[in-house]
């Protein structure tokens, strides 16, 4: 699980190519507001990696790019927790609590028996040292753990969480516990994003008000010729539909 969560990609998306109108770019408004569930999500647009972040998503600083629904980058796991390596490091962190717990069960034990046979405290010490350790080990282990545990019920992610992100209002992205647990843990999960090449961005005509491509205005707003669409689906059986919370996300092609 460790060595899965280091090295599967956490979901980063590739950087838009540059624009030939490289002043576009720096017209471009900082924030554009899209609905999910009626309410207002904020997709801040990205300026290293040039396209509006969708929900969920932030730039790391230390791994410089763009990673889908980003939890956190782990120092310990030398990578970004994101969409798709969530549930190794979710499975990893729980995995060694239960390691941790057990040794520190088994430990007691052994110098319990040792005790009542007798033995010396110079034939126990070990078992002491070791019981130590994994004490002080299983502090921050066992927090961590649980801390993601509520959030995978919650349905947050760390960054959401620390930054107050759904603090006083409704999580748009909470599906109730069930459905959360399953979907952040078993859910599919989406196909690699690197390796994607996006078409070349064309520069803007004069006389045109969004751009040399086709227009095509969508409430008031031109819809650009490179779009993803992000569906939330609920992956267990019998689960409600929440077609509702589709969301369609515009790369801006301006
Ligand atoms: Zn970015
Ligand atoms: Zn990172």
């Amino acid at each position: 699980m460790f060595a899965r969560a280091t090295f599967t990609d956490p979901g980063v998306y590739p950087r838009a190519p540059e624009s030939e109108d490289e002043e576009n770019d720096l017209r471009q408004p900082l924030y554009r507001n899209i609905e999910i569930k009626g309410i207002t999500v904020k997709m801040k647009w990205c300026e290293t990696c040039r396209f509006y972040r969708p929900p969920r998503c932030s730039h790391c600083s230390v791994c410089n790019n763009c990673v889908e629904v980003f939890d956190h980058h782990c120092p310990w796991v030398d990578n970004c927790i994101g969409k798709k390596n969530y549930r190794y490091f979710f499975f990893f962190v729980t995995s060694l609590s239960l390691h941790i717990l057990t040794v520190i069960a088994f430990t007691i034990l052994f110098v319990v028996k040792k005790k009542g046979e007798g033995e010396g405290m110079v034939q126990i010490l070990p078992a002491i040292i070791i019981l130590a350790i994994a004490g002080l080990a299983s502090f921050p282990v066992l927090g961590l753990s649980i801390f993601h545990i509520g959030l995978v019920a919650l349905g947050r992610t760390t960054n959401e969480q620390v930054t107050g992100k759904f603090g006083s209002g409704h999580n748009p992205f909470d599906l109730g516990c069930y459905q959360n647990c399953c979907t952040a843990l078993f859910g599919p999960l989406p196909p690699r994003y690197l390796g994607y090449k996006m078409p070349k961005r064309k520069k803007k005509k004069k006389g045109s008000p969004y751009g040399g491509d086709e227009e095509t205005v969508h409430n008031g707003e031109p819809l650009h010729t490179q779009h993803i669409r992000i569906e939330m689906e609920p992956i267990a059986a019998g689960g409600d539909s929440i077609s509702d919370t589709k969301v369609n996300l515009f790369f801006t092609n301006i």
